[in-house]
């Protein structure tokens, strides 16, 4: 049994009492009721189109025929007697269910409290929210969760977070706010909502982040904690206080990392087990050394107690951020490019006649400006937007005055 503890805020509460979940499989016999039974099933038939996570054993069967499916029996609570068949989802008729499950050699006596059942909902197209998840066409209205076409427990928690943050600060007439999806996950979600629609319910994975060396659980307090207290006023003083006080110790403790440099064979001297080669010219810093597979916080302070040993509590963290550093370093330059591009604004004026504008504009252009970026032939479309508004406006005091 695993005991997860989260490591950056001791404070929170760790989970103290386990129950065990138990592994199971589908047996061929599984595949024949589902087989049998398809006419019978209005949700699934000879169709595998469908979402992909979490598919019903229906759909599981159908695509990869043949094959031996994992089941976890997982209880339902600390008091309750029954158990959930993670991987079993599936919308047969009941005693069908009963008929499957029993073909499973661990359930063969097994007894159903609820029968699974099929699911089918509609959604908003989220390219119809701005960033801060309100609804363009109905202003005060914010949506979250699956009606935005995601699924999923913590996509529906992070949009709730954002839409709620949101429609608070618009009711006491504040801006709303975004976030980049250089510095968080929910960036990464909200923009691909509102920007790309969804063709399948969405779910978050870390590969929809260009910059997930950057997105890490550990160093998710330094990214948002500070920013919630601060700028939005989500966030309690004790986490605030006590994610300032780990940003400030990390700082501090970085630079000390890097003020200590020494040649690779002094290094190997106090390191021996670690693969450096001595035949490297240029000085190591300490951060450098970390770095190395081996080497641990602890290693470099029992070489070095002064100045390190002030920041054992931190020495996971350390780690982390020494392997990590020089591929964000790397990114850094593509990272503000994509921040410049988010914090570009769009004319208000979405009109059909600003669209047609910028499209022929962008014909009209030679070929050699198509290399340009966007972000720049926007700038200069906007800039002639509002030249020509400047004109008109112009043209109609002209008009005006002509007419007293
Ligand atoms: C059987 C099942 C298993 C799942 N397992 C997982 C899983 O393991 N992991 C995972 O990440 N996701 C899982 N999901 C998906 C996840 O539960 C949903 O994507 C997520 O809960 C959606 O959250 P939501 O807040 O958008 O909607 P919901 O959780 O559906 O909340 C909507 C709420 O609005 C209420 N409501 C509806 N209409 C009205 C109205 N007119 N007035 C007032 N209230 C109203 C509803 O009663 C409901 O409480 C599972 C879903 C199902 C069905």
């Amino acid at each position: 049994m695993m005991t997860i503890i989260p490591f950056i805020y001791k404070f929170l509460h760790k989970p103290e009492e386990q129950l065990p979940c138990y592994l199971i499989r589908t047996t061929p016999g599984v595949e024949r009721v589902v087989m049998e039974s398809l006419h019978l099933n209005s949700h699934i038939q000879q169709d595998t189109k469908g979402p992909r996570y979490c598919p019903s054993i229906e759909s599981r069967v159908l695509r990869f025929p043949g094959r031996s499916h994992q089941v976890w029996l997982e209880p339902e609570g600390m008091t309750s007697e029954l158990l959930y068949p993670q991987g079993l989802s599936m919308t047969l008729p009941p005693d069908q269910q009963l008929r499957l499950l029993r073909e499973i050699p661990a359930l063969q006596r097994v007894e159903i409290q609820t029968p699974g059942y099929g699911v089918q909902y509609d959604f908003v197209c989220p390219t119809q929210l701005s960033p801060s998840l309100q609804v363009n066409r109905v202003q005060g209205l914010f949506l979250a969760g699956q009606i935005n076409g995601t699924t999923g427990y913590e996509e529906a928690a992070a949009q709730g977070l954002w839409a709620g943050v949101n429609a608070g600060r618009t009711a006491v007439s504040l801006p709303a706010l975004a976030l980049s999806r250089t510095q968080s996950y929910i960036g990464v979600l909200i923009d691909d909502l509102v920007g790309l629609g969804v063709t399948e319910p969405y779910r978050m994975f870390t590969s929809r982040a260009e910059f997930r060396a950057a997105l890490r659980p550990d160093n998710a307090d330094l990214r948002l904690s500070v920013r919630g207290f601060e700028e939005i006023g989500c966030v309690s003083a004790t986490r605030y206080k006590e994610a300032v006080r780990v940003r400030d110790n990390l700082t501090d403790a970085l630079s000390a990392l890097q003020s200590i440099s020494m040649s690779a064979p002094r290094w190997k001297e106090r390191l021996k087990d670690v693969n450096i080669s001595e035949s490297k010219s240029s000085l190591l810093s300490a951060l450098e050394v970390l770095q190395y597979k081996g080497v641990t916080f602890e290693m470099l302070t029992s070489g070095l107690p002064e100045p390190f040993s002030a920041y054992l509590e931190l020495s996971q963290r350390l780690k982390i951020e020494a392997v990590y550093r020089p591929h964000c370093e790397m990114q850094q330059r593509e990272m503000e490019r994509i921040r410049e591009e988010e914090s570009l604004a769009l004319p208000q004026d979405r009109s059909e006649r600003c669209w047609t504008e910028f499209v022929l504009k962008l014909l009209e252009l030679p070929p050699v400006y198509q290399e340009l970026p966007l972000l720049l032939l926007f700038t200069s479309f906007n800039m002639s937007i509002e030249q020509g508004e400047g004109k008109a406006q112009r043209d109609e005091q002209t008009t005006r005055d002509a007419a007293l």
